[in-house]
């Protein structure tokens, strides 16, 4: 086609598109930039812009490839056939969990008093999740299970520096004699991974020790990630205390390897650097973490913040989805044009630029309202949380596969990032707590703090006044859960966080978000012709503008 041969020195000919690597992933994200420093955390943001340039950079590029085209293998038992129960990674993957640790992704916000520091966090965890996300799922539990822990002071004063520490240190050995740890969670069984009070794994009292009570677990976990890690927080069944949370550390105090025996490691759809195990427990050695029989109470504590870190990360996912899909759209030429001047591709692509504004909008308001001492604050993340978890992780998979079609033929192929993201995409939906049980954890929230959630529901409607298609859904909000149907709102779970996350994103994107992407997400999510795949929105006026100026390359 005239005008698009290639000139003699161009080193991408035939109309390919130059791979994107070698970019600033902060610095081209203008939304998650004011998101840090309306949070105050602007202090982060030297370490942002490294962080930004070094999850860019060709190098870690390819070693996130190369992790998860290499993915960890089991071996159980030595040549000598002693049970070892050891799995070996790639030296990728080490990598990549070196970076995420000295990010501080594993810690920083319980080392330091800041209370921005939730949000400086938050925006390293989505950088580094936008790169390669297998190595968030340790370090997003080992951060999250800080907090439970320390729920037993005397084995926190000796864990406490390794889980401070900013060093990765993988050697399988009692924690003693390392620099740092990682910690995982055991709940699921076979029998049941959302109804925890199924939970059949035993755990019989075997006296007191320098931690306190401790115990022998027989029985299962059908999934359990990162067995290498230094311990895991495990539910188990003990006598007529009920489930309680036990602290399995993969060496038992007396220098011996912990009767954990792992079966085989899964098989899984994406993911693939990070290992997830089916284990056995056979008398393994524990020690208590938090009251006698609130063992589901604390490992849910536990797994808010881990919920929060999965909206987190495939908001990350998003954004990432919209740069590889808008890099090739500004390169890539059919019919005369790039394919980013084509209008209909463009409204493709503003559609995926205004998920990823209201996406990292949300996700990053929740984090900042951490730790919460706010109780309007509280209130917001109690119901917000689960939301977000439903439905930005919901979005990711759909918008992953779009940015994948915008690549064409290319998207579809191995070794480019979009394979490997669409793979990864629904493990955030699923795993701590799928989406129906995060859409009834918001009808629980509602209907256990009915006052509080008024009050949240009060501000959106004070936020969204101004718009009225976003007021009017709010208003139908509000009524229905004053008087709610005769079968009760079970079946609506999904339909009233949908719009309790869609209000919420609307408020946030007329308080804080650009003019132009506001006004295309309340004409396209509040009007009647939103279907239900990206592009099917017209606005030309604040097209062009979105896409100039959602990434920054
Ligand atoms: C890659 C990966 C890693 C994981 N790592 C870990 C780990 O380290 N530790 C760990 O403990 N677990 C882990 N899990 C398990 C995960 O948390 C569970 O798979 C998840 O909680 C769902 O439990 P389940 O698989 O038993 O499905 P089920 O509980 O059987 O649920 C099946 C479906 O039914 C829905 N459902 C359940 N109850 C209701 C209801 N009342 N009303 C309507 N719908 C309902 C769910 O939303 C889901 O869609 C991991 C899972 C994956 C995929």
């Amino acid at each position: 086609m005239a005008g698009q041969a290639p000139l003699p020195s161009d080193p991408f000919p035939h109309n390919q598109v130059p791979p994107l690597e070698d970019y600033n992933l902060y610095a081209a994200d203008p939304v998650l930039q004011q998101a840090v420093r309306r949070a105050g955390a602007d202090w982060h943001e030297p370490a942002l812009m490294r962080q930004g340039a070094e999850y860019g950079a060709a190098a870690t590029l390819q070693a996130a490839e190369d992790a998860n085209r290499h993915p960890p293998e089991l071996h159980t038992h030595s040549r000598t056939g002693e049970r070892i129960n050891l799995v070996r990674f790639h030296p990728a993957w080490h990598t990549m969990m070196a970076m995420a640790r000295r990010n501080g992704i594993a810690n920083l916000p319980f080392f330091d008093d800041r209370p921005s520091a939730w949000a400086a966090r938050a925006a390293s965890h989505m950088l580094h999740c936008q790169t390669e996300s297998g190595s968030s799922c340790p370090t997003t539990m080992t951060h999250a299970a800080i907090p439970v822990l320390r729920r037993n002071p005397a084995l926190y004063a000796v864990l406490e520096p390794l889980l401070a520490s900013t060093g990765h240190d993988p050697a399988d050995r009692p924690p003693a004699g390392k620099r740092s740890v990682t910690v995982g969670m055991g709940m699921t069984e076979r029998q049941g991974g959302s109804d925890l009070r199924s939970n059949l794994t035993e755990a019989v009292p075997a006296g007191s020790g320098e931690w306190g009570d401790e115990v022998r677990i027989t029985g299962h976990k059908w999934f359990f990630s990162a067995p290498m890690s230094d311990g895991h927080l495990v539910l188990a069944r003990c006598g007529d205390d009920g489930l309680g949370c036990y602290f399995m550390p993969r060496w038992q105090p007396d220098g011996r390897r912990n009767a954990i025996h792992i079966q085989r490691l899964k098989d899984k759809v994406g993911n693939r650097s990070n290992s997830s195990a089916e284990v056995e427990f056979h008398g393994a050695w524990a020690v208590r973490v938090g009251e006698p029989g609130r063992g589901i109470a604390h490992l849910i504590d536990m797994a808010s913040l881990t919920r929060l870190d999965c909206a987190l990360s495939s908001a990350g996912f998003i954004r990432q989805a919209l740069v590889q899909a808008l890099h090739h759209a500004r390169h890539r030429r059919a019919f005369g044009r790039r394919l980013v001047g084509q209008p209909l591709m463009a409204a493709v692509l503003a559609d995926l630029a205004v998920e990823s504004e209201a996406a990292t909008l949300l996700a990053m308001d929740l984090a900042a309202r951490h730790p919460g001492t706010d109780p309007l604050d509280r209130a917001w993340c109690r119901l917000l949380v689960p939301a977000a978890k439903f439905w930005i992780c919901k979005r990711a998979v759909a918008l992953s596969a779009e940015a994948m079609e915008v690549l064409g033929g290319n998207g579809y192929v191995e070794g480019g990032p979009l394979a490997r993201l669409y793979r990864e995409a629904p493990v955030n939906s699923i795993w701590e707590g799928s989406g129906n049980v995060m859409c009834l954890d918001v009808l629980r929230a509602l209907q256990r703090h009915p006052a509080e959630s008024a009050a949240v529901l009060q501000q959106l409607a004070q936020a969204v006044a101004g718009a009225p298609a976003v007021a009017a859904t709010c208003g139908a909000l509000q009524q229905l859960l004053g008087s709610p149907p005769a079968e009760g709102l079970e079946p609506m779970a999904r339909l009233l966080t949908q719009r309790l996350v869609l209000l919420a994103q609307a408020a946030l994107l007329l308080q804080h978000g650009r003019p132009a992407t506001a006004a295309a997400f309340i004409d396209s999510r509040f009007g009647t012709e939103w279907g239900a795949v990206a592009g099917t929105f017209c606005q030309p006026a604040g097209r062009s503008a979105l896409l100039e100026e959602a990434v920054n390359l």
